[in-house]
């Protein structure tokens, strides 16, 4: 069997699972390369480590179509394993390549490893209570989520081979009818690098400004837990963290107000640094916690803000 092949239709995460690609070439001594629909990318994916960059080339705009592409170029390639970005389009791709080609596909995978001549992957189950190991003889498929891994650092003078295959076997059931923006309030918590996370500890919705003037005193997003967007909607709901809402990966997660439920915690498990404010002693989040203060935020923030303001 042939290489590892990565495919994302998103570049900044091809690159990220070419960090996972790079660690596999090692352990199992095959070039790893990029499927893409990104041309203009190719210089980027051989500097950042990849041995090919085989581009797509097609009419359809949508990346998903690309599956019956996919399948055939992995087939032809022999591949022995595909990582794919775990977005909605990349697990939908995925699950359509697996399907055809008759492969086992593990999907949300945190780790993948080539162990006893196959790969082994570990992803979170009940809610993040547990972690599952599962071993997957090749060819293997394996989705990652997004921002799992930082992406492959650029190296200068690398060299790779970039080919074209045409593709006209992209058949959709999909037409557009019409085309909306996505209407969004505030930046992108998941790639913020400072989060201030509000929770239930707020009594009402006005609270939240101090905060916003903490979160503003340090360069900070807000954030939240479900109860706080779905519930109260004192916040958008893409502000809200966890199993069900955003990942955080940031340098600094601070936690105000937040019992620390498994269901959050998988949200911001990731960052560098978690701070904890709560009144309860016992609560969880001082488990997954770096720092914590047992105090009311009421008192606690604005001395924050006030201390950070004085400096
Ligand atoms: C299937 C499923 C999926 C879910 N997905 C998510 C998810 O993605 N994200 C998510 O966040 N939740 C999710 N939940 C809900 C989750 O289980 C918790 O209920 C939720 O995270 C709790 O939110 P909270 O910490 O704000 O509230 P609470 O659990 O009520 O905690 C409030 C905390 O504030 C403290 N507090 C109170 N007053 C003060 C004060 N003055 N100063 C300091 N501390 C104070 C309390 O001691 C307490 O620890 C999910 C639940 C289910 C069942």
């Amino acid at each position: 069997m042939s290489g590892i092949w990565i495919y994302s239709e998103d570049s900044m995460i091809a690159k990220e699972l070419l960090t996972v690609g790079l660690a596999l070439k090692v352990s199992m001594g095959k070039s790893v390369g990029v499927i893409t629909l990104a041309s203009e990318e190719q210089d980027a994916f051989i500097a950042a480590g990849a041995d090919k960059v085989c581009i797509l080339k097609g009419q359809n705009p949508w990346p998903e179509s690309y599956a019956g592409a996919v399948a055939d170029f992995l087939s032809k390639e022999q591949a022995s394993v595909l990582l794919v970005g775990g977005t909605l389009r990349g697990k939908d791709l995925a699950a359509k390549v697996a399907a055809i080609l008759k492969t086992g596909l593990v999907t949300d995978a945190l780790t993948v490893g080539y162990v006893n001549n196959g790969i082994e992957t570990t992803r979170l189950i009940y809610g993040g209570l547990a972690i599952r190991t599962e071993a997957v003889s090749l060819p293997a498929f394996v989705t990652v989520p997004p921002r799992t891994y930082t992406e492959a650092p650029a190296m200068a003078g690398r060299q790779g081979e970039i080919f074209t295959v045409e593709v006209d076997n992209t058949a959709s059931g999909v037409s557009v009818s019409n085309v909306c923006p996505i209407i969004r309030e505030g930046a992108d918590i998941s790639t913020a690098s400072r989060v201030i996370g509000v929770g239930r500890g707020f009594s009402k919705k006005e609270d939240l400004a101090m905060a916003e003037k903490l979160a503003q005193a340090i360069g900070a997003e807000i954030g939240c837990t479900r109860g706080i967007a779905e519930d109260s909607h004192w916040l958008p709901s893409e502000r809200y963290i966890g199993i069900s809402g955003q990942k955080v990966k940031a340098e600094l997660y601070l936690a105000a107000g937040i019992s620390g439920q498994v269901q959050h915690v998988v949200g911001v498990r990731d960052s560098k640094i978690i701070v904890a404010i709560d009144t309860n002693e016992k609560a969880p989040i001082f488990a997954a916690a770096d720092y914590g203060i047992v105090g009311d935020l009421y008192e606690v923030l604005p001395l924050l803000a006030e201390a950070i303001e004085k400096k």
